[in-house]
C-alpha cells in the first residue's frame, strides 16, 4: 500500500504535537486545526479508509473511539465535540490512512459543507 504523511508521522520521520499513543493507535494535533480542539486518532496499522476496514478491525475501530473520547474528556470538552471520519473523495477524505478527527472547543455547525 502507499506510504502517507501518517505513515511518516507514526515512524518520526516527519515531527507531530503527539498527544497520545499506545501500542494500536496515536493521536496528534491536526496541522490545520478547524477547531479549538482538533486532534487526529489514526491506527498504527495502515488502513487507507472507512471503505477498507473488514469485521476484524471492529475492535480496533472501537478503540479509536474510545481514545478519542477519553482525549475529549483530558481536553475539557464537557460542552460536547463531533468525532469525523471523512471516507473517499466525496467524504473529504485528503490522507488515506484512517483517522477520526476529534473537533471541540467552539460550536460546530450542521450539516457540514
Ligand atoms: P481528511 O481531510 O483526510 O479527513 O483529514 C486529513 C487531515 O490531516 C487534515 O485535517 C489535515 O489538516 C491533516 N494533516 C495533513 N497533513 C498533516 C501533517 O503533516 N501533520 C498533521 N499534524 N496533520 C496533517
Amino acid at each position: 500500500m502507499a506510504d502517507t504523511i501518517f505513515g511518516k508521522i507514526i515512524r518520526r520521520e516527519i515531527p507531530a504535537d503527539i498527544v497520545y499513543e499506545d501500542d494500536d493507535c496515536l493521536a496528534f494535533h491536526d496541522i490545520t486545526p478547524q477547531a479549538p480542539t482538533h486532534l487526529l486518532v489514526i491506527p498504527k496499522q495502515s488502513i487507507p479508509s472507512l471503505a477498507a476496514v473488514t469485521d476484524a478491525d471492529s475492535h480496533l475501530l472501537g478503540h479509536l473511539v474510545r481514545v478519542a473520547t477519553r482525549l475529549a474528556a483530558e481536553q475539557g470538552l464537557e460542552a460536547g465535540y463531533r468525532l469525523v471520519v471523512n471516507c473517499g473523495t466525496d467524504g473529504g477524505q485528503t490522507v488515506d490512512h484512517l483517522h477520526v478527527h476529534l473537533l471541540g472547543g467552539r460550536h460546530l455547525g450542521w450539516p457540514p459543507g
